[in-house]
């Protein structure tokens, strides 16, 4: 198990869109095992490949409160969306620091395959869902901070970019 490191917004390669996954082997699960170490390190609850610079379509999540639930999601795809929207605050391991509200449908229903590469379709609510909502958008290029104003994204954009620097020049 290897610990991998976590890109930092505003790095141009969390744009990247990722590609489906063909095969799931054992190359792939030690991809997803490194993931979950990553995760719950950091702590975090949820991971996608994108943020450690690995363009596949995997997501990890675990956001129980034992950190005994991890979930993994293989080329997920939404199979329905509620209209019913729920605010909830959101932060994200590529922008540390920073806690936003933000609007996301409460309910879905999501596709996916798990790390025998078997097919599965599962409901999720609230926080759960958030969450999915929340990795998907990264294998899409999408950060949390897409959704807030210009003013707000520009200056989380600054201050990260700023600690960035000094982390550089030590
Ligand atoms: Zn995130």
């Amino acid at each position: 198990m290897a610990l991998l490191t976590v890109l930092e917004f505003p790095d141009p390669r969390l744009r990247t869109i990722a590609e489906p996954v063909e095969h799931v082997d054992d190359a792939l699960r030690q991809v997803i095992d490194d993931m979950f170490e990553t995760m719950y390190d950091a702590p975090g609850i949820g991971l996608a490949a994108t943020q450690v610079n690995i363009h596949r379509q995997i997501i990890t999540i675990d956001v129980s409160e034992d950190s005994d639930e991890p979930l993994v999601l293989i080329n997920p795809s939404f199979e329905s969306i509620s209209d019913e929207l729920e605010q909830m605050q959101e932060g994200c391991l590529s922008v540390p620091g920073f806690y936003e509200e933000i609007k996301r449908p409460n309910h879905i229903r999501v596709k996916a395959l798990d790390r025998n590469g078997e097919s599965f379709e599962m409901e999720a609510h609230d926080l759960l869902a958030v969450c999915i909502q929340h990795e998907i958008d990264h294998l899409n290029g999408k950060l949390f901070v897409d959704y807030l104003s210009n003013l707000k994204r520009s200056r989380i954009r600054s201050k990260l970019e700023k600690i960035h620097k000094l982390e550089q020049s030590n």
